[in-house]
């Protein structure tokens, strides 16, 4: 089969690798991808992954491009794309490809239809209000005496989520949003919901219409540094599994969570085939739904993909067939480990084009895969081209096995500025 894969980050690179280990693929593209993507090679034909420099938001390209190469499956990355509705437009063209449709990315590009089919269909999550009027959200706001996140309706590259913790902080996130537009048509609408604390964890589940198949849990680290502290950012690193839920656990998120939106997706009819992606919070009083993505978390999937076991062209075909109950997902129980390696400075301005140094020796080590994020050519030099930069997945016989092997590879990368969290799995090995 000919592949094309939309996106050019760290989740990006980890798909490629993965469908380029599937005996059904002869050739494979990426747009745009990057630097480390253009390194794999098929298992089949030995054939290296092209990338082509076309954008992942780029629908009418992207659509001549799969109709003139004659792609048999594009597989879908990002966000944006999806909720630009790339899988309405290449299905109408009799083109095979993976991820939700418009309707049914709705769950990851508004905050306020997500929040109200929870709300309808009995989903655990914060209590919350959705706004268009600042007067009103104000009054919600001090009702939970200001501590609450103020979420834009929209997608904000992920930076649309304010966590407010008194009035006037709340209000000025809501005036931020819904008066001068810091976040353009995406904050049209807020949802407010009140501050949840507990630990937060991420699940994945690959959905095929009618059946949800979770994953194993996993944990992401969101703030810039240590021990939470910082600025949020698209994520500085991951493990899988995070030891917070037992089975009784995850057969209450099976129960309580996946069990009423499938309901609540039948009865409106939302055909969802692809990843849905919780963000929970398990709190006191059991786990709740914070948001919803509609697609793979990064770095999340550089730890699922790096213990899945299943053919990943198998999977997602069956996720588009309608097939996943005749399908079993394996997975390594091997504990998977990602730190990301950013740029100094991120998630705020940083510098490019700094030459990376040691990822030749790291290459040979075992049980370690260095996905790439930001990074690209310059001659024979690697150099990094991006917020995040590189993502160092590690794998071990227990958790803190896999930790020390990904920090040993990422002690051994250079690049002028380079900066990472020391604490990724902290919290799971303190649990365990
Ligand atoms: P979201 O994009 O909605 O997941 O929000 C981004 C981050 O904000 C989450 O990963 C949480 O750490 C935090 N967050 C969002 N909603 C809440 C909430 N209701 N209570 C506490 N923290 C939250």
């Amino acid at each position: 089969m000919k592949l094309l894969v939309i996106g050019s980050g760290g989740r990006e690179h980890a798909l490629v690798w993965k469908l380029a280990q599937s005996r059904h693929t002869t050739r494979m593209y990426c747009a745009p991808g990057n630097a480390g993507i253009s390194q794999e090679r098929l298992a089949n034909s030995g054939s290296l992954v092209e990338c082509v420099p076309l954008g992942a938001e780029d629908l009418p390209r992207l659509l001549a491009f799969a109709e003139a190469q004659k792609i048999d499956l594009t597989v879908v990355g990002p966000d944006n794309p999806l909720a630009l509705g790339i899988v309405d437009l290449f299905q109408q063209k009799g083109l095979r490809i993976w991820g939700p449709n418009r309707q049914a990315a709705q769950f990851e590009s508004s905050k306020v239809f997500a929040q109200q089919f929870m709300e309808r269909y009995g989903l655990p999550t914060a209590r919350a209000g959705t706004f268009a009027d600042a007067g009103a959200a104000k009054a919600f706001a001090r009702s939970l005496e200001g501590r609450c996140a103020v979420k834009a309706d929209g997608l904000a590259l992920g930076k649309g989520v304010l966590i407010c913790s008194h009035p006037t902080e709340a209000e000025r996130a809501i005036e931020e949003v819904l008066v001068r537009k810091t976040f353009g048509a995406a904050g049209t609408q807020i949802v407010i919901q009140e501050f949840l604390e507990g630990t937060e964890i991420s699940l994945h589940a690959l959905c095929d219409g009618r059946t949800a198949a979770l994953f194993p849990t996993s944990q992401d680290h969101k703030r810039a540094l240590d021990q939470d502290q910082g600025l949020n950012t698209g994520g500085m690193g991951a493990y899988s599994p995070a030891p917070f839920l037992n089975e009784a656990g995850l057969a209450e998120v099976r129960n309580r969570i996946l069990k009423p939106w499938l309901q609540g997706c039948a009865a409106e009819g939302i055909d969802f085939h692809g990843i849905l992606y919780p963000g929970l919070m398990l709190t006191k009083t059991g786990p709740k739904v914070l948001e919803f993505n509609a697609r793979f978390g990064d770095p999340e999937t550089q730890v699922y993909l790096t213990r899945l076991e299943n053919d990943l062209v198998e999977l997602l075909e069956a996720s588009i067939t309608g097939q996943l109950a005749k399908v079993d997902l394996k997975w390594n129980p091997m504990p998977s480990v990602c730190v990301v390696m950013a740029s100094g400075g991120y998630p705020g301005n940083y510098a490019k084009g700094e030459a990376i140094h040691g990822l030749e020796e790291v290459a040979h080590l075992p049980g370690i895969k260095v996905f790439h994020a930001g990074t690209a050519k310059r001659g024979d030099h690697l150099v990094t081209n991006g917020g995040r930069v590189l993502g160092v997945t590690a794998w071990g016989s227990d958790l803190r096995a896999a930790r020390d092997l990904a920090y040993a590879a990422v002690d051994k990368i250079t690049f002028a500025g380079a900066h990472f969290r020391r604490d990724i799995a902290a919290k799971g090995l303190g649990a365990s």
